[in-house]
């Protein structure tokens, strides 16, 4: 039996015990990619189909195809778009290659930089955002063509990344292995630079202009940076002559970028130029409904409509309100009500108190990690104490603006590069560690007394 009828039979068995609504959700492009030493792949058109499939339907298909095949032992869930696939052809071009598939979590891509997890499926429209939205999907459509460059801007936790990089994923499963590059601006600075101190902007530079798609994130972060501007205003025109596609973000308009050169002003208002507002209360729903479905998890109605109606000019906010609703509901075992979910936000929704001090953040944080405060005074470098540590830095500095070289003189004479680099590897684990922002918020409560 090849891989394409057992399918087959696993689909016509499924049709059977599973409306054909949920069919038509969860099983419409779905497809055997693969099968070897036992281990099963599963291709699904997007991480939302793989979540239902690994955690509803999981035990049914295992056991439908080992009533068909007992030699499989396991089965896997990949996303990758669905094309027939035939036992000789393995290797198919629109299905990413399997080594590049993480099937637990979904791991950054090592050459494009993006992160699977931003689709333009999990991206949830409205009018806050509709233009952006349109101008990314039809340059998703036709790369170089429109929009050229496509530059997006709006406040914090938006959505400007999300967008982009579901730009850069959508052209990757439309367009195959394209070049595509996605950058934090403050990190094209910061290898531009380092090339430069290395004798090595030329190889750079060659190495950049064979892109096609560029997505620069954040570029005010090129605010005065006069030498990276310029490598960029020329990387800039080499791409465009060639049709490819740039794309970029920033918190600001090109016109209120200040210390950026005029002409690379002009080349950011040569295309179309989207922002992103504020979503409205209906929408903050919606895009709570969708992260609860990502997460598995349901709330009522009631605190949806609660987390949506507190909080409203950040979506990365709503999102850490409802992680820690989720945190709870989970450990408890049963739904929230709406006085504990009202608890357990009372200090995102007013924000917390901010009377701290450094006694009491070492104390907190030694304790949360349970070791003594004299410890993380040491000079050990074991890691159950650096981690720590480097969480008291980084709260010093957030919490009480301290700032690096005075943080830097509590610990054993380290100096300021120490704190800045541990609240730089804090600041960032929080953004792509779920359970480092958890356990970071948690602190941050005890910290206040929530
Ligand atoms: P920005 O880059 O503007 O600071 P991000 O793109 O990082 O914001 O978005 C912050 C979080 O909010 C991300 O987890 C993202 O998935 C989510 N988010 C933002 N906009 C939307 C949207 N329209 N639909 C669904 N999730 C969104
Ligand atoms: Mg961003």
């Amino acid at each position: 039996m090849t891989n394409e009828e057992l399918w087959q039979t696993v689909l016509a068995q499924i049709q059977l015990v599973i409306s054909p609504a949920n069919f038509a959700t969860w099983f419409k492009q779905t497809a055997i990619v693969s099968q070897k030493d036992g281990e099963m792949i599963v291709s699904v058109p997007n991480s939302f189909s793989r979540e239902w499939l690994k955690n509803k339907y999981h035990k049914l298909i295992t056991r439908i195809i080992n009533d068909q095949d007992n030699r499989i032992k396991e089965i896997k869930y990949a996303v990758g778009s669905v094309v027939q696939t035939t036992p000789e052809r393995k290797t198919n071009p629109t299905v990413p290659a399997i080594e590049q598939l993480d099937f637990q979590e979904l791991k950054i891509d090592k050459e494009t930089n993006l992160n699977p997890r931003y689709l333009f499926d999990n991206f949830v429209v409205g009018s806050f955002n509709e233009l952006a939205h349109a101008a990314a999907t039809a340059v998703a459509k036709t790369p170089g063509e429109i929009y050229n460059p496509l530059f997006v801007y709006g406040g914090v936790g938006l959505g400007k990344t999300h967008l982009l990089q579901a730009v850069g994923n959508e052209i990757s499963k439309n367009f195959g292995k394209k070049n595509i590059k996605y950058l934090p601006a403050e990190r094209f600075v910061s290898e531009i630079v380092g090339a430069i101190r290395n004798h090595q902007i030329e190889s750079l530079k060659t190495k950049l202009q064979k892109t096609d798609i560029l997505i620069l994130d954040d570029v005010q972060f090129l605010a005065g940076k006069e030498k990276t501007q310029e490598e960029f205003f020329h990387l800039f025109n080499a791409l465009y002559e060639k049709n490819k596609q740039i794309i970029l973000s920033s918190d600001r308009p090109p016109k209120a970028i200040a210390s950026l050169a005029e002409r690379l002003r002009s080349r950011f208002e040569g295309g179309l130029i989207a922002d992103i507002s504020f979503p409205d209360l209906e929408t903050r729903m919606a895009i709570l409904k969708t992260k609860a479905v990502e997460k598995n998890i349901e709330f009522s109605d009631e605190i949806i409509n609660y987390v949506a109606s507190s909080i409203q000019k950040n979506i990365r906010e709503l999102e850490g309100a409802l992680n820690r609703l989720s945190t709870h509901q989970k450990i408890y075992g049963q739904p929230l009500t709406l006085e504990i979910a009202k608890e357990l936000l009372g200090s995102l929704v007013a924000g917390p108190p901010k009377i701290s001090s450094p006694k009491k953040i070492v104390q907190v944080v030694s304790d949360f990690y349970d070791l003594r405060e004299k410890e993380v005074f040491s000079i050990t470098r074991k890691k159950e104490v650096v981690k720590p540590r480097q969480i008291i830095m980084f709260l010093l500095r957030e919490e009480l603006k301290y700032s690096f070289p005075a943080i830097g003189r509590m610990f054993q004479g380290k100096d300021h590069t120490t704190a800045i680099h541990a609240f730089k590897k804090i600041k960032k684990g929080v953004e792509e560690n779920e359970d480092l922002a958890e356990e970071i918020s948690l602190i941050k409560r005890k910290l206040y007394g929530l």
